[in-house]
This record gives structure tokens, sequence and C-alpha cells, in this order.
């Protein structure tokens, strides 16, 4: 008989939910039984659990990742007339919420290493209107966050961390999530930590912000039929906090696996002699590698490589914000953020997941060492 040929997803979200499936069914049956969808008593357990994991004072939970960051600067007081700062090489998501509350997204370029915003690039993007910085621990990693809490820090402004890639990731062996005014975080599907369908949440130790966040999440109504503000739809529902409650458990031990498999990538492909770019670590950071992405000029041809192998990657993301249509209107073109542009034709995120195999990381490594 002919051997089985290997695969390698990008993810896998079916051998999580084989493996946690009576406890999560059950939690299900017993969310769908007791009828109560809408902020139901499973929403703000979660939230306290989540807020303790992040040792945070308070977390409010939210319909999505993207929500999250809109309403945190919303609730921050940002919005038309204000500029806030965020990077260049981003999920679209962080400038579209930034754009939500009516402020003007203003872009900064990356640190060539950590991928992360280039801080010393931040006060000449400063301007009196600025009222905030939006850091994005891009792929499981908090960028050069001491020089960037200075920097905000000497110029009065916010700071929403957009942690939705960084559940649990460390900045000098403390958790993101409480470096800034407040941190929003996705529970996407193929985040480290994901429910079934959407969800997202915003941690903040101001206790006036979450009161006033968990007004905005629900119609603006602190009571029910009075309401205080303009709010919006964009609460999780019970369903999916149940079903996060029980994935919490396994977070941590998640990201330790994601750790392993990147260092079983990163030392396979030392024996290449620098033929690619490898991710690094930076010194002041614990990596959760919500991606492990790596970079070659052959970027094109090696994605066609790695797939004719049953092999699936992505890239985040091919197209920086700035070269996107919907922001055209930002005003920047081709050349405004030269690194950023530059490893937009570089980058390959290579299969990664907590039940990634031995086997199958030394398989994607083997066809990569084929084709260089
Ligand atoms: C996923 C993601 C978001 C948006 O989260 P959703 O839950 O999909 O709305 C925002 N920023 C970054 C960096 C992300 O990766």
């Amino acid at each position: 008989m002919a051997k089985a040929k290997i695969e390698v997803p990008f993810v896998d979200l079916k051998i999580q939910y084989r493996t946690l499936k009576k406890e999560l069914d059950r939690k299900i049956l017993k969310a769908l039984g007791d009828c109560h969808f809408i902020l139901g008593p499973g929403v703000s357990k979660f939230e306290k659990e989540f807020a303790q994991f992040c040792n945070a004072r308070f977390a409010v939970s939210t319909s999505s990742g993207t929500s999250a960051i809109f309403l945190a600067l919303k609730a921050l007081g940002i919005g038309k007339g204000d500029e806030v700062l965020t990077q260049a090489n981003t999920f679209i998501a962080t400038v579209l919420a930034i754009y939500y509350t009516g402020a003007k997204p203003v872009l900064v370029d990356i640190e060539r290493d950590s991928y992360n915003i280039d801080v010393k690039k931040l006060e000449a993007a400063i301007t009196k209107k600025t009222k905030a910085i939006v850091p994005v621990h891009l792929y499981g990693q908090p960028g050069n966050l001491g020089d960037l809490l200075r920097c905000a820090k000497k110029h009065k402004l916010k700071v929403v961390e957009d942690a939705c890639q960084a559940h649990g990731a460390e900045y000098k062996g403390k958790r993101v999530g409480t470096f800034g005014d407040a941190a929003a975080f996705s529970f996407y599907p193929g985040k480290n930590l994901g429910a079934f369908g959407d969800g997202g949440i915003i941690v903040t130790n101001n206790s006036r912000l979450k009161d006033m966040l968990l007004i905005y999440r629900d119609y603006g109504q602190k009571k029910k039929y009075q309401h205080l503000v303009k709010g919006y739809n964009a609460r999780l529902d019970t369903l999916q906090a149940e079903i996060l409650r029980v994935k919490l458990k396994h977070l941590v031990r998640w990201n330790e696996l994601r750790r392993k498999h990147a260092q079983s990538y990163t030392k396979l492909f030392k024996k290449l002699n620098g033929a690619l770019i490898v991710p690094q670590e930076m010194p002041w950071a614990k990596h959760v590698w919500h991606l492990y992405v790596i970079r070659t000029a052959r970027r094109n041809a090696l994605l066609q490589h790695l797939k004719d192998n049953r092999i699936f990657a992505g890239i985040h993301y091919p197209i920086p914000i700035h070269l996107q249509p919907a922001f055209f209107d930002l005003g920047y073109k081709r050349g405004s953020f030269p690194v950023t542009e530059k490893i937009a034709g570089e980058i390959v995120s290579l299969p990664m997941f907590p039940e990634l195999s031995k086997k199958q990381i030394k398989y994607v490594v083997d066809k990569i060492k084929d084709f260089l």
C-alpha cells in the first residue's frame, strides 16, 4: 500500500475541538438550555478570568477585536479632528478601528527586526493633533514598549495596545494588556485563543474607562432603556464566552507548544547558513508565535513550491495598508514606508498551531531546503 502523503495545514482547528469536545459540548448544550444568550452569567465570569490572566483589574468583552480597538479609543475620547498613530505593517482592522472613531490614522514604518512600530520614527509623526498610539504586538511579539511609553508620556498620548495576536505575550516579564490605557484582544477562531465565531475583549486598569466601555458596547445604556450616549451593539455572545472559558485554561500550554515549534523551526533553519531570514525573539520579549514569519527574496516561488508539496503557508500581509485602495485617501504613496514595503514582498508565514507535529515541522523545513 502506498504511504499516506503528508500534508501540513496552516492551522488545524479540528484537533483542538476533538481534544476538548466533551467539555465544550457539555458547556454549549448547557448554554443552549439556559437560553441566556446575551450578557448571560458566563460573560462576566469570562471577563474576570481573562482580566486575571492579564493581571489587569478589568476586562470588557466585545463582538470582535476590531470593535475592541474601536470602543477603547472611542471611550478614551478619541474622535474627529484627532490623529492616531499606528504601524504601517498590521492587519487592516487596526486602521479601520481608528478610522471608525472619526480620527485620522497616521502610519509609522516598522523596525527591521521586530516588525513592530519603529519608535525612533514616532516623534516625527507627532503633530498638535496626535492624541493616541496603537502599537501592535505583531505576530505575537511586543515591540519596544519602554521607549514607546516614554514617548507617549512626553507628548501626553493615550496608548491602546493592539494585542489581537498576542494573548499571553510578555514584555520584560509582564504580560501584555496593561502597558497602556487599554488593550484589545481578538478571539477570531485562528488566534492563539479563538472562539467558535467572532469575539474580542478590552483589558484595562482604569475603572472609569471600564464603566464607559460597558455602556458603549450595549446601546449606550447603563440601565435598560436609559441611554447616556450613542452606543453600539458590540457584545460577546454568552455561548462564545462559555467556549472561551473552557479554552482559556489551555492557553498557557498552547503558547508553550507554539514556542517549542518556533524553536524547532529556527534550529533546523540554522543549517541553511542565512539563505533565508528567520524571525527573532527580541531580548525584552516572550513571543507567543501567533505567526512564524520567514523572509526570502524568492517569496512567490517558495509559496508555490510549498503548495506543490501540500504545505499551506500565508502572507501577513501582502499589501501594506497605505497601498490598499480603501486607504488611498490617507495620502501616502509607494515609498512612504520602505521597510514595510520591502518585507511585504518577502514574508512567508509557515504553518503554526499548538498541535503541529515534529514530523510536520521537519517536512516543512526539508521542503524549504530542497527549494533553496
Ligand atoms: C485579528 C486582528 C484584529 C481584528 O480582530 P477581529 O476579531 O478579526 O475583528 C486587529 N488587529 C490585529 C493585529 C489582528 O490580527
